[in-house]
This record gives structure tokens, sequence and C-alpha cells, in this order.
């Protein structure tokens, strides 16, 4: 949240993404657009970019659109989260991580909802409801307040429930005039087939190293430009979900002393991560114990930080057990589950001497 208050609630393009930008805008005309990628590269800020230049007040006439001016009327307005012509649809768990108040359903019109809902602890929704589809199909129908374009950017497209999904077909597919479609996610098998194949695809690229690992090191406070790279391998490349692990405890230097402090039971330090965290690491560990164990390069670890890798009947055991766990790890039910009791299986797995876990 911090680095997100620095750059403003409106936060302009990943520098990773900047060099695709123009690209994307000669090539994107169609009414919907589908951008998809890796989580944690951008895919918001980038359909965010594209809408600010389909909008933008500046845009020389008669020519291919060029990325927004950012100083006209209209860049003000979305700058300020009130152009009329443009329409984001968020699940309320993202709208106050990626600082945008969603305009779509009933209750997402006015205030710090998302805040506000936090903070009395009720569970925000991980989902984009039929009623702000609803509301997205009556803003289609409206014409263009500033007569330009209307655009609609909606994020992750995935968590679209089926109803939802359904409902936005038929706008999809008969668009009226002067509205764009922008969905953009990371999961978009889980899209209906039916809303992927009425869409342009555009696949983000992938961070390039050096830069992501740059804005890493400047985006965390104290964190040495080698930490960054180890940060970022943590995050399998990944500069946005390299910077909320970090948040969440996730340290670089710690990172790759984690293997061998799981052989010997001191990884005492998971103890006091979230659940969902160490679940992840853990499948990241047996993931890289498993490249290992066929000669290949580990991608999460440095390969002198991991031990010996275990038989593969073993690693395969215990990446399905941290698979089935990682599905529910956010569950309530599972609050009470130890942490202790996955290191000790991690330490089982690893250390063929300790008797084995279950
Ligand atoms: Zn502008």
């Amino acid at each position: 949240m911090s680095a997100r208050d620095e750059q403003g609630p409106r936060a302009p393009l990943w520098p990773w993404l900047q060099p695709a930008l123009q690209g994307a805008l000669d090539q994107l005309n169609s009414h919907a657009v589908l951008l998809h990628g890796a989580p944690g590269i951008g895919q918001f800020e980038f359909g965010l970019a594209l809408a600010r230049a389909w909008l933008c007040e500046a845009q020389p006439a008669g020519s291919a659109f060029r990325p927004a001016c950012g100083l006209c009327a209209s860049c003000h307005l979305i700058d300020a989260g009130s152009h009329p012509d443009l329409k984001v649809v968020l699940p309320e768990a993202l709208q106050a991580s990626l600082g945008w108040q969603a305009g779509g359903s009933e209750e997402g019109e006015g205030g710090d909802k998302a805040e506000k809902s936090s903070g009395k602890g009720k569970k925000l929704s991980q989902e984009i409801k039929v009623e702000a589809i609803r509301a997205v199909v009556q803003f289609s129908q409206n014409t263009a307040s500033r007569g330009r374009a209307k655009v609609v950017l909606l994020h992750p497209a995935e968590r679209m429930n089926l109803v939802a999904a359904n409902t936005l077909l038929k706008t999809l597919e008969e668009p009226p005039g002067q509205v764009r479609f922008v969905l953009s996610g990371s999961a978009l098998d889980e899209l209906l087939p039916t809303v992927r194949s009425r869409c342009q695809a555009w696949r983000l690229p992938w961070p390039e190293e050096a830069a992501a690992a740059s804005w890493l090191a400047d985006a965390v406070e104290g964190l040495s430009q080698t930490d960054a790279q180890v940060l970022l391998s943590a995050a399998g490349g990944q500069p946005l979900t390299a910077r909320e692990r970090h948040e969440l405890g996730l340290d670089a230097r710690y990172w790759p002393m984690i293997p061998k402090d799981l052989v010997q039971g001191n990884a005492t330090a998971l103890t006091s991560w979230p659940l969902p965290l160490v679940v992840e690491t853990l499948q990241k560990l047996c993931h890289d114990l498993a490249c290992t164990a066929v000669g290949a390069a580990p991608r999460y670890f440095p390969a002198s930080s991991l031990p010996k890798p275990p038989h593969l009947d073993r690693l395969t055991l215990w990446s399905q057990e941290l698979r089935k766990l990682s599905r529910h790890a956010e569950h309530p039910w599972n609050a009470g589950l130890k942490v202790e009791t996955l290191l000790l299986q991690a330490r089982a797995v690893m250390a063929p001497k300790v008797s084995r876990p279950r």
C-alpha cells in the first residue's frame, strides 16, 4: 500500500511494460481486447494505459493512437477516478490494492468502501458479480459524455462468475457503437470460451529481468540490487508479486536459507508467515528439488541453497499434497492448521533418515 501511495492513486504504467504500449495501440483495433500474461506483471495497469490513450483528448486527429498525454481534461479525470466514459470493474477484494474504486456494483459507488469493510473484518468478494456486469451493460448503452469513446476495463476477467460472464456475452457480441472493452487476467483458461472468442487477444511481454530487478530495488526500501534479484526469482520473475511477498514478510536474505533450515528443523521464521505464503514457498521448493533431481536448473531458489533432492516419487507425493492444500489455504477452516505440521512434513520429505510423513 505504501508504495502505491507514493505513486498516487492512478499508478503509471510499470517500466517493464512501457516498451509494449505503442505496439499494442497500433495492433489492438477490435472493440474487445483480452490482455493476458503471468500474474503479478501488471495487466490492470496496461489495460488502464490503453483506456487512457483511447480516451485522451490530445490525440492527433486521423492518425494512430499514441500513449496518453497525461495533461488533458480526460487524463486528469482518469487520474481523479471520475471519468464519465471509463468504467473500471474489479472484485471488491482488489479495489484497495489497485487504488481504484470500482463503480460496478450498487455498493461500489461511494467512499472508501473496501477499507471500511476490511476494517470491520468483513470478507471482501473475490468475484466479479452479475450486478457489476449489469451496470456495464447499462453503461455501454449510454452515449459517451465527452463524445470521444467509452471504455470498460474489467479485471481479472476470470473472476467473473458464470452468470456474470453470460450477462456480458451479448454486449460483447453486439457492442453498442462507441464502447471498447478491455478484459485482462492471468488464468484465461478459466474464462468462458465464448467470451474469449469474442475478443482480440494480446499477450503481455514477460518483464525483462534487469528492468524488473532495478524497479524492485527502488520500490522496496533498503533492498540492494542483489537482494532484488533473489526476491524476483523467489516470485518467479513477477515484480509485483515480489513486492507483495516482501510485504507479507518474505526476506530476500532469508530466502536462500530456507531449504537448509527446513532440513535442520530450524525454519521457525516461517511460522509467522500467512499460511498461503508458507504453502506457496514449500511448493516452490518442491518444484526446484524436482528440477534438480532431473538435472534442470531451479527456478525460485539459488541452486547452491538446495539440499540433495529426494527421490522423485516422494516429491510427487509431496507436490500433490501441497497442491490440494493450496486450493484451500485461505479457507477459514484452515486457520487452525499448524504451519509446524507442514514444516515437519517438508523436513521428512527432504531428510530420508527421518521417518516419512503420514
Ligand atoms: Zn490526455
